[in-house]
């Protein structure tokens, strides 16, 4: 089983790169971004209380997140492996993530880490905010907020992996091929 856990603040191409592993590898996407605005959208109960952080650029309560991922990972049982895409984002995340992969008799293989600079994410996530009509990707301030929140609260995770040996780091400026074929040089040592 391949299971990736793709890191890097918001605007990196986590999502793009997403797509293109799943095509290649056949494993799942878990995007835990799609899944809150899924929530959402529907207006759950879990929705309406996680927008209250995302319109605010913060990060939602770990258990929301946690249980959130654990019922995914059962509902598709039968996974080749997982993309973990905006999750695990912070310390405890990460720790609950282990414990959930290992009464399941699973491992996290590796985490690739995309590497762009803030004001290059700025002004991504603010083009993107054109065309994916996501409130929190046309507002300055919130964008600024988000990368903020990252800086603080997830970059820190990386260290987790480190500290296993699980931890790659690429450049996430460039062709969207290119980056993908970096990507692909990693993954391909783990399958
Ligand atoms: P994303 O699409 O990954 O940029 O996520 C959009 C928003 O959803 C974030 O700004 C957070 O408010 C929330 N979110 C997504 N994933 C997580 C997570 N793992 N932990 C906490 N909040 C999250």
């Amino acid at each position: 089983m391949l299971n990736l856990v793709l890191f890097g603040p918001p605007g990196a191409g986590k999502g793009t790169q997403s797509q293109f592993i799943v095509e290649k590898y056949g494993i799942l996407q878990i995007s835990t971004g799609d899944l809150l605005r899924a929530e959402v959208a529907q207006q759950t109960k879990l929705g309406l209380e996680a927008k209250v952080f995302m319109n605010a650029g913060n990060l939602v309560p770990d258990e929301v997140l946690i249980g959130m991922v654990a019922n995914k990972i059962d509902a598709h049982k039968d996974s080749k492996g997982f993309i973990f895409d905006g999750f695990p984002r912070t310390e405890v995340q990460a720790k609950a993530l282990d414990e959930m992969f290992k009464e399941r008799n699973l491992q996290i293989s590796v985490m690739i880490a995309l590497e762009v600079d803030n004001e290059e994410l700025t002004k991504r996530i603010l083009e993107r905010g054109k065309v994916s009509g996501r409130a929190d990707d046309q507002n300055e301030d919130l964008v600024r907020q988000r990368v903020q929140e990252y800086e603080t609260k997830t970059r820190p995770v990386a260290n987790y992996y480190q500290a296993q040996n699980k931890f790659q780091s690429i450049s996430g400026i460039g062709e969207m091929q290119e980056i993908f074929a970096n990507i692909c040089s990693i993954l391909d040592k783990y399958i």
